[in-house]
C-alpha cells in the first residue's frame, strides 16, 4: 500500500488487475512469438473503457486523471507489455489532440478511446531519433495544402493505425522553430507504410517506417499551430515519459513475482534456493527498487495532475525506472538459470522486451541531458 493513494486508487487498481487476468494475460506469450498485433487486447480494453484514461469524457473518454492513466498502464503492463505500450503510444496520439488539436480533430478521440481506431505519433527518422530538431522530413504549402516530403522510422501501431502524427520542417531554416506537426490519415495518396521492423521484444507493435513523397494534407490537419511542433512534440514527449515508465513498472513488478516464487520453490543442495544469501541480495534489491519506482511514477503522475512542472520529475523517473527494470530482469534469468532463458517463460520475454523501456521517449543518455539541463539551470 502506497502511503499517499487513496483507498479509491487501490480499489481501482484492483479492478484493472482482475479484468487484465481474466482477459489479457492468457494471449500475451502467443502474440509474442507470432509477432502478432494483440487485436483481442485492444478490442478487450477498448470495451471496458480502459483505454479511455487519459481523454476527457466529452470526447468519450474516461477522465484525464494521469494517475490513474499510469496505475492502468503498470497493471496492463504486469500481464502483457506489448498491449501497455500498445496504450503508451496511443497516449502520445491522444494528448498531442487534446493539447493543441482543434474541435475537430478532438471528435477523433472518441473512436479511439473505444479501440476502433489507431493513432501514432511519428518524430523519429532512419538518420535518428535524439536529436528531434535534426529531422529532415518538409512540408511544402502549394495551392493552400502541404505536401509531405521525407520518412520515419520505429513508428509502433503504424502497420495498424488510422491517424498518423508526423513532425516536418515548413521552414527548415528556423530550425527549432520551423517545425510543424501534421494529422496524417490512412489511405492519403503518396503516403505508404513500411517497411515492417522485427524487434527483439514488443513483438506485436506492428513497428514500421513510413515514407512519404508529396503527401497532400490539407490546412486544417495542422496541429496548433504552423511552426509551433517542436513545442507540441516536446510538452507531449516529456509528460508521456511517465507513462513508459509505468510500463516497465509493471514489469519490474512481474519480474519480482516471478523470480521470488521461483526462488521459493526451486531446491538446490537440499534448500529453495531462496535460501542462499545471493539470491536474496538479488530479490531485496529488486523490491527495493520497486518501492522506490512506484513512488517516482505516482508522484509524478501527481504532478501532472496539479499542472504542476514535471519534466523534470519525468526524465529523473524514467531514467530510474527503465534502468532499475534492465538490471533486475538481468538478475531475474540468474534466479531462474536455463529457464530464464528459454523460450516461453515470461522471464525470457521480459527480458527481450526490457531493453525497449531504455530507449523509446529518449534514451538514459538523452534522458540525463534533459536531467543536466535542470541542474545548469538551479540556484
Ligand atoms: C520499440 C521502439 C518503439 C518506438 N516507437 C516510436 C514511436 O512510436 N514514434 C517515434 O517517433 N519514435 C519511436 N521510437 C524511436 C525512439 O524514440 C528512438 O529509438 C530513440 O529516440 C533513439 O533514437 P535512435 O534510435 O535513432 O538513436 P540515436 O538518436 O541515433 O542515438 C544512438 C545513440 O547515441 C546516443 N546519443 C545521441 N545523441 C546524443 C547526445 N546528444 N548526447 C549523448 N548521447 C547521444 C543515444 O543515446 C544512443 O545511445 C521507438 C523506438 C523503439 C526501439
Amino acid at each position: 500500500m502506497i502511503s499517499f493513494l487513496s483507498k479509491d486508487l487501490e480499489d481501482f487498481r484492483m479492478s484493472i488487475r482482475n479484468f487484465v487476468e481474466k482477459n489479457i494475460e492468457k494471449n500475451a506469450q502467443r502474440w509474442d512469438e507470432r509477432e502478432e498485433f494483440p487485436w483481442d487486447s485492444l478490442h478487450a480494453l477498448g470495451e471496458a473503457g480502459i483505454l479511455g484514461y487519459g481523454i476527457p469524457e466529452e470526447y468519450g473518454g474516461n477522465g484525464t486523471s494521469r494517475i490513474k492513466l499510469v496505475i492502468a498502464i503498470e497493471e496492463v503492463a504486469r500481464v502483457d507489455p506489448n498491449s501497455a505500450f500498445i496504450m503508451e503510444v496511443e497516449s502520445l496520439f491522444d494528448q498531442t489532440i487534446l493539447l493543441f488539436g482543434n474541435e475537430d480533430q478532438k471528435k477523433i478521440l472518441k473512436d479511439v478511446a473505444r479501440g476502433k481506431k489507431i493513432g501514432t505519433f511519428a518524430l523519429t527518422e532512419p538518420t535518428g531519433g535524439t536529436d528531434v530538431v535534426g529531422i529532415k522530413s518538409t512540408a511544402k504549402k502549394e495551392n493552400g495544402k502541404y505536401y509531405l516530403y521525407g520518412s520515419k522510422y520505429f513508428i509502433t501501431n503504424a502497420l495498424v493505425a488510422d491517424y498518423y502524427i508526423v513532425f516536418a520542417k515548413t521552414a527548415p531554416e528556423l530550425r527549432a522553430k520551423g517545425i510543424t506537426a501534421f494529422l496524417v490519415e490512412k489511405g492519403t495518396e503518396n503516403f505508404r507504410v513500411g517497411p515492417p521492423i522485427h524487434l527483439t521484444g514488443f513483438r506485436g507493435s506492428a513497428i514500421a517506417g513510413l515514407q512519404y513523397n508529396g503527401a497532400p494534407v490539407p490546412p486544417e490537419n495542422v496541429i496548433g499551430k504552423e511552426n509551433e511542433g517542436i513545442k507540441v512534440a516536446m510538452t507531449v514527449l516529456e509528460r508521456g515519459r511517465v507513462n513508459i515508465s509505468a510500463l516497465a513498472l509493471g514489469m519490474l513488478q512481474r519480474v519480482f513475482e516471478e523470480s521470488s516464487r521461483f526462488a521459493k520453490t526451486r531446491k538446490s543442495m537440499e534448500k529453495e534456493i531462496f535460501e542462499y544469501q545471493y539470491i536474496q541480495g538479488y530479490l531485496t534489491d529488486m523490491l527495493t527498487d520497486l518501492e522506490a519506482s512506484r513512488l517516482m511514477v505516482y508522484n509524478t503522475a501527481l504532478l501532472i495532475d496539479k499542472n504542476e512542472s514535471a519534466g523534470l520529475n519525468a526524465a529523473m523517473t524514467k531514467l530510474f525506472v527503465s534502468e532499475a527494470l534492465m538490471k533486475h530482469v538481468k538478475n531475474a534469468v540468474e534466479i531462474l538459470g536455463g529457464y530464464g532463458y528459454t523460450r516461453g517463460t515470461v522471464v525470457e520475454r521480459l527480458a527481450r522486451d526490457a531493453h525497449n523501456t531504455t530507449l523509446s521517449l529518449g534514451t538514459s543518455e538523452a534522458m540525463r541531458l534533459v536531467i543536466a539541463k535542470y541542474i545548469r539551470d538551479m540556484r
